[in-house]
């Protein structure tokens, strides 16, 4: 045994007290020093072994009634790893395997138990008994880095079938193998590509590295994760994959904000440029028509000439509408309850909703939500939402719905219609000016929204279906309580 001349704690399980002196005898005779416990019953037994107070348990096979095995089963329970050696009669070699399966280091053969023996057979209890408090040990350690990952970890088998998973998986994707143990690494993404890719994978044992994805089971949001597989070998030559999935919606979320506040940017420079550059030579235009006017009498050519004067009129108030809709004005900031900005817009456009026959919810929560907005410019940019909502709304049951909600980012405000919705083509244009889809429309409504949500520090998110409705959800991101007292 080691150096440290502790004396090793021996607890001897026995009901015959003789035997324990001999072997107690026999332990004083080792090279270690040693403190021998006598207990000579099954609970008593059971008592001094949940006290975790020995390195070592000796137990006699049989015990009354019940025998060391069943000693070794109900301590289990508690969760030791106190090695046993069991004491066994000569010839019984079917007992001797069968303590040996149960998890004891070693057995001894009373009669022909020697110091030698005795000692060797403790010194290797203890040793074993170091060996499994250090793997588990590092067992605990590599499943605390597997549960307590940020990101989703899980074990594949062979076919691809998910058969570990850790809670961090469950929350991204909302889905437990408990609930469903068929589930396939190929049902974790939606595209057809991506589901073939998998498969690829599983039959080759081959590898995949931060594939973008958007992630199934999520729910009504939807997520976008990056997907990570490594492929192994088990020991009956069987492939098995280790997965990683890192959850990056949010990610994603503030590059798309960040776009569309870099495209607005641009588009304003551009905008700006280009209706001065207009302008000149309009002004040029309109004062040579005046000039005309002036000089010539003739019927037929004042026709033209008016022709020449409304278009450019409608050229000017184009480009006055534009950058109106890219403005950035003075802002008069204020608090204001959410429900304010619904009402205000909402009665300008009642007369559509009347003749339109929408209906409108409004659904607030019980506290009052406050935000801190210049009221007039929200009150355009609500304004635009609900016109193209009811724009959108061409049968008879419409149904708008406003609706406020604290959420942890933030006030978090959604506008829903029950009208045609958008195309996934359209929404990626959705706040380009001039981008309209209406034979009236002018395509400015949703660019004046954005740059109004903008200076005030709001996203805004839209999700479309086309025969269903659109939703829109616009967040102020905290502080905006902050700014309340
Ligand atoms: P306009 O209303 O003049 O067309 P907008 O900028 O307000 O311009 O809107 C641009 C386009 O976005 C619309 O033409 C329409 O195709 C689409 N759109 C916006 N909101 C909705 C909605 N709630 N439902 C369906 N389509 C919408
Ligand atoms: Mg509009």
């Amino acid at each position: 045994m080691s150096g440290v001349q502790q004396p090793v704690r021996i607890l001897v399980v026995d009901d015959d007290e003789d035997d324990f002196l001999i072997l107690k005898d026999m332990l004083q005779a080792i090279s270690h020093p040693v403190k021998a416990t006598w207990s000579y019953s099954y609970n008593d037994a059971l008592e001094h072994i949940r006290s975790g107070a020995y390195d070592v348990i000796i137990v006699d096979f049989r015990l009354g009634r019940k025998t060391g095995i069943d000693l070794m089963a109900d301590a289990a329970r508690f969760h030791f790893d106190t090695p046993f050696i069991f004491l066994t009669g000569a010839g019984s070699a079917k007992i001797d395997a069968l303590a040996l399966k149960a998890g004891a280091t070693d057995y001894l053969v009373k009669g022909e138990m020697t110091e030698e023996k005795l000692d060797r057979s403790i010194r290797y209890a203890i040793e074993r008994s170091k060996v499994i408090a250090a793997l588990r040990l590092s067992e605990t350690k590599y499943r605390n880095v597997f549960e307590n990952s940020k990101d989703g970890i899980f074990i594949a088998d062979h076919t691809g079938r998910i058969i570990q998973t850790n809670t961090v998986f469950i929350q991204l994707l909302g889905v437990s193998i408990d609930d469903n143990p068929a589930l396939n690494l190929t049902d974790l993404v939606t595209s057809e590509q991506q589901k073939n890719i998998l498969a690829n994978v599983i039959e080759h044992c081959g590898e995949i590295k931060d594939m973008e994805t958007e992630l199934l089971y999520a729910g009504e949001d939807i997520r976008t994760g990056l997907l990570s597989i490594s492929c192994s070998t088990n020991e009956n030559g069987e492939s098995f994959f280790q997965c990683f999935l890192h959850d990056i919606t949010e990610l994603k979320k503030s590059e798309r904000n960040l776009f569309q506040i870099e495209k607005l940017n641009a588009m304003g420079g551009l905008v700006r440029t280009l209706a001065h550059e207009v302008r000149n030579p309009l002004n040029n235009i309109n004062l040579s028509v005046d000039q005309m006017e002036e000089m010539f009498t003739d019927e037929g050519l004042a026709i033209y000439l008016e022709i020449v004067k409304r278009n450019s009129g409608y050229i000017n108030s184009l480009i006055t509408e534009l950058l109106h809709s890219l403005r950035h004005t003075e802002m008069n900031i204020q608090k204001w309850p959410v429900h304010d900005i619904f009402y205000l817009s909402l009665a300008k456009v009642k007369d559509r909703l009347d003749i339109k026959k929408i209906q409108v919810k409004v659904l607030l929560p019980q506290e009052d939500l406050h935000v801190q907005i210049d009221l007039e410019k929200m009150n355009s940019a609500f304004l635009n939402l609900l016109t193209n909502a009811i724009e959108a709304i061409e049968h008879n049951e419409g149904l708008i719905t406003l609706s406020s909600e604290k959420s942890k980012d933030g006030v978090l405000v959604k506008i829903q219609d029950n009208g045609m919705g958008i195309s996934t083509e359209s929404l990626g244009r959705l706040f380009e000016p001039y981008y309209t889809t209406k034979r009236n429309g002018m395509g400015l409504g949703m660019v004046a929204t954005l740059n109004i949500l903008q200076a005030h520090n709001a996203t805004i998110e839209v999700k479309s279906e086309v025969g269903k409705g659109t939703a829109f959800s616009i967040l102020f991101p905290w502080p905006v309580e902050a700014a309340e007292n």
